[in-house]
């Protein structure tokens, strides 16, 4: 039971995230979902701002750190730099 109650979750988080456009608040009812469950957003966290929670756009820089490659990316709306792993 407890079983597909996860997986109709993600399979829910992984519709919201293909979706071109998406709001703030669509947003954090996801990530509640995603929370109650258990589930690490990971790679999916890439696609929205990890300040303002809106959806990621800006300009993309690529860095390295060492032996690690990153990704900044600048939020349109805040300005805050997301960094991922790449
Ligand atoms: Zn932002």
């Amino acid at each position: 039971m407890a079983k597909s109650e996860k997986q109709e979750a993600i399979a829910k988080i992984l519709k919201f995230f293909s979706r071109k456009r998406f709001s703030q608040e669509e947003l954090k009812k996801t990530r509640k979902l995603a929370m109650k469950n258990k589930l690490k957003l990971s790679r999916l966290r890439q696609f929205y701002c990890q300040s303002c929670f809106s959806q990621l756009k800006g300009q993309t820089r690529i860095g390295k750190k060492e032996r690690l490659l990153y990704k900044t990316v600048i939020c349109r709306k805040c300005k805050h730099p997301n960094k991922f792993k790449i």
